[in-house]
């Protein structure tokens, strides 16, 4: 039987308690493996050997020498391939071509990309006059933040994690991970990278386990966690800012959506339907920036929306390594229960489903005890329907026609979230005149999940707080101190 153990300063080991919980491939519900649970115990190990590696080699490292080991994590990410493929399509049941295309080549890119960009980036000096004439430097200086524990989701699970592990290190802090608890597989071979490129110990750990009254929470409570990065659901982002509030700890939130595609009549329809295909269905809907309230002017909309009905038709739900298949199953059985509920509530409400809506019959027996879930279409809901206000994060879309601008930005703004925007047009001038006034970290045009990983990224309102992404992230990564020198 597998084991995926805790890795804490450069070695993998097991919980004190015994304590073990099972890891599930969504495919079929078979086992993969036991995880062990972090209790306080691992936590503390994890975090003091956090806060020695701080004082250890791993201070001295000069920023060339830190730039050279992440690219090299990278590249031993790359050579691993395979066997991050393997764990990653196992826990999530994704497509292996989608996997291959997305989350490994991204998650290894992630330790390139961030060290390239904050090296290149300069601090701030000033030179202040002074009575005696002889003046003042002041000169910025950036030190790393501390111990940085990284709470992760499973949607993607590699990429999201060193999304943030990436900048993290390259700004020379430690960190502590906790990894889904649906997903702890990538994590864990991390740690063997890790190893293997020789980055000290202490400075890359691991804990496995759940959220509340688990590894979660004794990570996120600890007092010598310095900084907090999360990305997962806002009702969790607003307990960890809690835990954050004591010692004044500082966070960056990257947290849900119910995010607004717009399509208006002078679009190309073809771009259209194939942007909105993906926004809504890829990584069977489980992507926080994919579009599950969609608008479409009154001009188009019927040939819009019959468009999208025969290319969800089209796909092909099947295991990771069929080849024909693009559309794997929910993460888990019990993120399925909670789709399913949604699924009825849309109904309940008076949807008119327009495909789908149901948990499909695979035809395998095996198959059937997995996660699977039809994709789905709803017409006719209710702006104030909870199945179009509430993240379902399952491959699902509503779709309701529109008739002007200014009515359309008015019914996208109109949620609690603001992390995402897709605007399809031909005209340029209202693609600027509406992104500019979609209240969205992120606004599209024309395309989707398309982003320079130099740039900022984040959500405004409940989807999340702060910006990570190119030198945005030494905001966070990093403590700036100013240093004033009397000439
Ligand atoms: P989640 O909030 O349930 O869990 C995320 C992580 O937080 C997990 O590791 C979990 O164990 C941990 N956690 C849960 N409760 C905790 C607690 N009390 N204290 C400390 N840690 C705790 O989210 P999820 O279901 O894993 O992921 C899906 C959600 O993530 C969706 O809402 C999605 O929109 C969001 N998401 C956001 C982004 C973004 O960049 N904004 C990206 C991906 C996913």
């Amino acid at each position: 039987m597998k084991e995926f153990r805790h890795f804490i300063n450069g070695q993998f080991v097991s919980s004190a308690s015994g304590k073990t919980f099972e890891n599930r491939n969504p495919v079929d519900n078979s086992l993969i493996g036991l995880v062990h649970e972090a209790g306080r115990e691992e936590v503390d190990a994890a975090v003091a050997a956090a806060k020695q590696a701080l004082k250890g080699p791993w201070a001295k490292y000069s920023q060339a020498k830190r730039i050279e080991l992440l690219n090299k994590v990278a590249d031993r990410i790359n050579e691993r391939f395979e066997e991050f493929l393997v764990a990653e399509c196992l826990d999530t049941g994704k497509p292996r071509h989608i996997a291959s295309h997305i989350d490994i080549p991204r998650g290894a890119a992630n330790f390139k990309a961030f060290s390239e960009t904050l090296a290149n980036h300069p601090t701030e000096s000033f030179r202040l006059d002074t009575p005696d004439g002889k003046g003042a430097i002041n000169m910025g200086h950036r030190t790393p933040k501390g111990v940085i524990a990284v709470i992760s989701p499973w949607n993607l699970p590699l990429l999201l994690m060193t999304w943030k592990v990436g900048p993290a290190m390259a700004c020379g802090n430690t960190v502590v991970v906790k990894p889904s608890e649906e997903t702890p597989a990538t994590t864990t071979l991390l740690g063997e990278v890790m190893n293997e490129c020789g980055v000290p110990a202490g400075v890359f750990n691991v804990v496995h386990g759940f959220g509340p009254d688990s590894a979660g929470a004794f990570l996120t409570e600890h007092k010598d966690v310095d900084a907090i990065t999360f990305t997962g659901e806002t009702r969790t982002g607003e307990i960890i800012m809690k835990a954050a509030a004591c010692g004044l700890r500082n966070i960056s939130l990257e947290c849900g959506g119910k995010n607004p595609g717009i399509v208006f009549d002078d679009c190309d329809i073809e771009k259209a339907v194939e942007g909105t295909m993906r926004s809504a269905f890829v990584n069977c809907g489980q992507v926080c920036l994919g579009t599950e309230r969609v608008y479409v002017q009154r001009g188009v909309y019927d040939q819009f929306l019959a468009r999208m009905k025969e290319e969800v038709a089209k796909l092909k739900l099947g295991r990771p390594e069929d080849p024909d298949a693009n559309f794997g199953p929910l993460v888990s059985l019990e993120h399925r229960d909670k789709v399913a509920y949604y699924y009825g509530l849309a109904k309940e409400e008076g949807a008119t489903v327009e495909i789908g809506g149901g948990i499909p019959d695979m035809g395998d027996a095996e198959l059937n005890q997995g996660a699977w879930i039809e994709p789905t279409i709803w017409t006719g809901l209710a702006d104030n329907a909870r199945v179009v206000r509430e993240e379902i994060f399952g491959p699902c879309c509503h779709i309701r026609p529109f008739d002007t601008e200014e009515e359309v930005i008015a019914l996208a703004n109109d949620t609690d979230y603001g992390l995402a925007a897709a605007i399809w047009t031909e005209n340029s001038a209202r693609a600027i005149r509406v992104g500019e006034q979609m209240e969205a970290g992120i606004v599209w045009i024309n395309s989707w999940f398309l982003r320079d990983l130099r740039t900022a990224f984040g959500g405004a309102k409940q989807s999340g707080i702060g910006r990570e992404g190119g030198v945005h992230g030494l905001e966070f990564y990093t403590e700036l101190k100013n240093i004033c020198i009397k000439l």
